[in-house]
């Protein structure tokens, strides 16, 4: 079997949907019968996007076996449903590192070390480890940033060469650009997309198509100029204009053929007729009317919402699964702190206070926890957020007042969160958390075991410090019900208040496995509760 690979590269600007659009188009491929995989290809330096600031980047997307990746991948994972692993993104980063290595070792001793060939040898090694280990018939590639940038120069030169290699027929370029729209003259603009595809030719790359995304209706005239002038099909020529879902996309892409288009030109023949109707039935579900839960959500990059991406879907999906839509209300918690405005956490139906790492703006999401506790508003922490629902409680129901985090006060005298055992030797910052998938025992009665409906269960981690199991006593007497162990005994990973209609909390993040069609049980869960105290 050959692998046939299809490539999106991004022209004009960054930020226009070029990952939604590979996932949705791995979607209507799979639906197809084909078996897809998808990669992410990050030209920048860093090892991982684990050491930098969700300002930069937002969210950090964690796999099943710990990678802390792009968050595009969230977006493959909830269209295509399948699992991703490590090789499924790579940096510019990875590939030096792994060239300098070798280099060092003397394995390519007494040669010269050159972007070409040895950096764009390293380049294909990886996309071709990705179709080996995940035995994709198809491979859905995305370069990250936008044609013309510095660091992206190997990687294009790199997909130039693999044209030779192995050969024009098994692969796809699919170019994403922006037709930005002038408003004095009321008139979409095909200029810089020729740009960029010129700049993509200058590299040797034709587009075998041009995906021209806008704001605005694209009249087949434009459809036209960009075909003559960028030297495409007509029918290459796909524009796509924003839509008031993503997850309406794949059906958009459907209904304009681009799938059969790919199939064809790859020589590829479909083995089933894609089944849509659960993703018509979604949209149908996303656009029609529904009463509005109110939620605060209380985090310290919030200016950001793509730092909170997974969070902010999960939220989408389980809402829609009880018939309900949720309205974000983003608080940062810094300005909680300051005027201790409590209004718009009164405003809400319920309490989310996500990951996070840092000290700043702790404090607010404690005074949050605390809100919802004491007035009994659903909450749900996750990770950080559960956490702080930790503190809070011993502060205010234990009378610790200076409980916290070692993460943040190294003289607290309880330290009721602590650096987990396995940290303590450990200096270097990137890629050393406590990553991915572990299982993870319900207590029975419990409100998540209730959730689950199970008895154990598997979740993603990424964290650092843990609940300090010399307070698990204590806080049990007191009020507190620890409803989800690691099966040692070793380790809290859900914590919940007993007399509370939900205020639930878990140390992993529930919200990297929540998909479209199966919403994650705690969001469900604390949505219903949610949605009961909006009743009253
Ligand atoms: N900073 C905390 C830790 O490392 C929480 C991490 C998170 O929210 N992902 O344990």
């Amino acid at each position: 079997m050959t692998t046939k690979y299809i490539f999106f590269t991004g022209g004009v600007v960054s930020s226009v949907g070029k990952g939604v659009t590979a996932a949705a188009l791995g979607l209507l491929l799979k639906e197809r019968g084909f078996s897809v995989s998808v990669q992410k290809l990050d030209p920048y330096i860093n090892v991982d996007p684990g050491t930098m600031s969700p300002y930069q980047h937002g969210e950090v997307f964690v796999l099943n076996d710990g990678a802390e990746t792009d968050l595009d991948l969230g977006h493959y994972e909830r269209f295509i449903d399948t699992p991703l692993t490590q090789v499924s993104n790579f940096t510019s980063g990875q590939v030096y590192a792994e060239v300098i290595s070798k280099e060092r070792r003397g394995d390519y001793l007494g040669g010269t070390i050159q972007v070409i060939p040895h950096i764009t040898n390293e380049i294909k090694r990886r996309i071709g480890l990705a179709a080996k280990t995940t035995k994709a018939e198809i491979m859905l590639i995305e370069i990250g940033g936008t044609v013309g940038d510095i660091e992206s120069q190997p990687f294009m030169e790199a997909l130039r060469q693999m044209k030779n290699e192995i050969g024009r027929e098994n692969l796809f370029f699919v170019h994403v650009t922006w037709l930005p729209h002038i408003g004095a003259t009321e008139e979409l603009k095909t200029k810089p997309t020729q740009h960029s595809v010129s700049e993509l030719r200058s590299i040797g790359i034709s587009p075998s198509m041009i995906i021209a995304r806008s704001d605005y209706d694209v009249e087949q005239e434009l459809v036209d100029k960009i075909a003559l002038f960028c030297d495409v099909e007509k029918r290459a020529v796909v524009p796509m204009t924003t839509s008031d879902t993503l997850y309406e996309i794949p059906l958009m892409l459907e209904k304009v053929g681009v799938a059969d288009f790919i199939v064809e030109k790859l020589g590829l023949k479909a083995t089933k007729t894609p089944q849509l109707s659960a993703w018509e039935e979604l949209v149908e579900k996303v656009k029609s009317e529904k009463p509005t839960l109110k939620i605060a959500l209380v985090g310290k990059y919030v200016e950001l919402q793509d730092a909170y991406m997974s969070v902010r879907e999960a939220l989408r999906h389980a809402a829609l699964s009880i018939g309900m839509e949720v309205e974000i209300d983003w608080i940062h918690s810094s300005t909680l702190e300051k005027d201790k405005s409590r209004e718009r956490l009164k405003a809400a139906d319920a309490v989310i206070v996500p990951g996070g790492f840092g000290e700043r703006g702790i404090e607010g999401k404690i005074l949050a926890a605390q809100f919802a506790r004491e007035n009994k508003v659903p909450y749900l922490g996750l990770c950080l957020g559960m956490q702080l629902m930790c503190i809070e409680f011993a502060r205010n129901v234990l009378g610790y007042e200076d409980a916290n985090s070692t993460e943040f006060s190294h003289n607290t005298e309880h330290p009721v969160i602590d650096l987990m055992l396995d940290q303590r030797d450990i200096s270097d910052m990137g890629g050393t958390m406590r990553l991915g998938l572990y299982p993870c025992v319900l207590t029975k009665g419990s409100k998540a075991a209730q959730s689950y409906g199970k008895k154990e269960v598997d979740e993603r981690h990424r964290h650092r410090f843990e609940f300090n199991n010399k307070y698990r006593e204590e806080f049990e007497k007191n009020g507190m019900i620890f409803s989800g162990i690691s099966p040692d005994n070793k380790l809290v990973e859900i914590s919940e208040i007993a007399d509370h209609p939900f205020m639930v909390s878990s140390q992993f993040h529930p919200e990297f496995l929540s998909r479209p069609m199966r919403p994650h049980p705690l969001f469900v869960g604390f949505l219903k509760a949610a949605k009961e105290k909006s009743k009253k």
